[in-house]
């Protein structure tokens, strides 16, 4: 398949590059299994105009959106990219290979894992994520914030202003010192020991440590940070960042890389949908005039 912009992810940031870029008038092709964005499952409520709403909703409007300007959806991961002769060519996992003037990478980040018992079966029932998602169904409850760096830190601190009381697990502190004290000058109540088990009966009770303390708690807000899946950037000539992340310029481009574009989880914090769609409007318009010969 030939197309002016190829998009990597469709997730909020690669739809919205595809609205934007099919607008204008581009061949837009969105590769991606459904069901893979982190919006999947999830209840917004900082979205604006829209909250609290559903992800899967927002998802399926979003495509409906698309399609009606023309983009099309094929529904396959990519599995390999390169470039060759100036035009990039994308390896999807079923065989087949789409050749695009532009691309946009949205592939989004997947969110590290404690590994404890308890975190599968309470996600969504007290086990999260995102405190600056979820911070306000913790008004005046308890909650334990787990992770050892400066954005655990600024979670625990963010949750001192909602929940009745905020404890924060860290055991291999990362966290810069300022970082630390503006946490625990919040009022964080500080823990040094790993957590072993998030525990309760259908919903988050407690969160055991390592040292045997067990903190009664409604919420577990777990923030180790993310891994992004930039590893088709390289295939294309473009260096990720040492997390892992892909910076990009004002217009979104991958330094490096002509013709490439990126945008959403990927290009690192905050993630949040407003910003993966502010980016993604962005790499959409720039893409598609990059495919057309509008921009160099
Ligand atoms: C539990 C949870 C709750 C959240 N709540 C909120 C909230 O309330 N408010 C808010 O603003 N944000 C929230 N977020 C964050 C929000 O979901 C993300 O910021 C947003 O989804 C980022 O959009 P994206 O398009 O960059 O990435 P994603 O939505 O993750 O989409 C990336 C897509 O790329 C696909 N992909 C990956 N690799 C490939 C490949 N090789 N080929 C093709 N496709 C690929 C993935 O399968 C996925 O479909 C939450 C996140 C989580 C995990």
């Amino acid at each position: 398949m030939d197309a002016d912009v190829a998009i990597i992810g469709a997730g909020p940031a690669g739809i919205q590059a595809a609205i934007q870029s099919s607008r204008k008038k581009a061949r837009t092709v969105v590769l991606g299994r459904s069901g893979g964005s982190a919006i999947s499952g999830t209840e917004l409520e900082n979205y604006f105009g829209a909250g609290p709403v559903s992800g899967d909703i927002l998802l399926e409007r979003g495509r409906e959106q698309a399609e009606a300007t023309g983009a099309v959806f094929v529904a396959e991961n990519v599995g390999s990219a390169s470039v060759e002769g100036g035009v990039f060519v994308l390896g999807l996992e079923g065989g087949d290979s789409v050749r695009a003037k532009a691309v946009v990478i949205a592939t989004g980040v997947s969110r590290l894992k404690l590994g404890v018992p308890g975190e599968k079966e309470l996600f969504g029932k007290g086990v999260s994520y995102c405190a600056v998602c979820d911070c306000n169904f913790y008004r005046g409850r308890r909650v334990v914030v787990i992770g050892n760096d400066s954005e655990a830190a600024a979670a625990a601190e963010l949750m001192t202003g909602y929940a009745s009381e905020t404890h924060w697990v860290r055991w291999d502190l990362k966290a810069t010192e300022a970082a630390s004290k503006r946490a625990e000058g919040a009022g964080a109540i500080v823990h040094g020991s790993r957590p072993v088990s998030i525990d309760g009966d259908g919903r988050v009770e407690s969160v055991t440590l390592e040292d045997g303390t067990v903190i009664p708690t409604d919420g577990a807000f777990i923030e180790l940070g993310a891994r992004s899946a930039a590893d088709i950037a390289l295939d294309l000539g473009a260096m990720p960042e040492i997390d892992d992340t892909l910076k990009v310029d004002a217009s979104c481009r991958v330094a490096g890389v002509p013709g490439l574009f990126a945008c959403g989880d990927v290009t690192g914090r905050p993630w949040q949908v407003a910003k993966a769609v502010g980016q993604g409007c962005v790499a959409g318009m720039e893409a598609a005039d990059f495919a057309k010969g509008a921009k160099g």
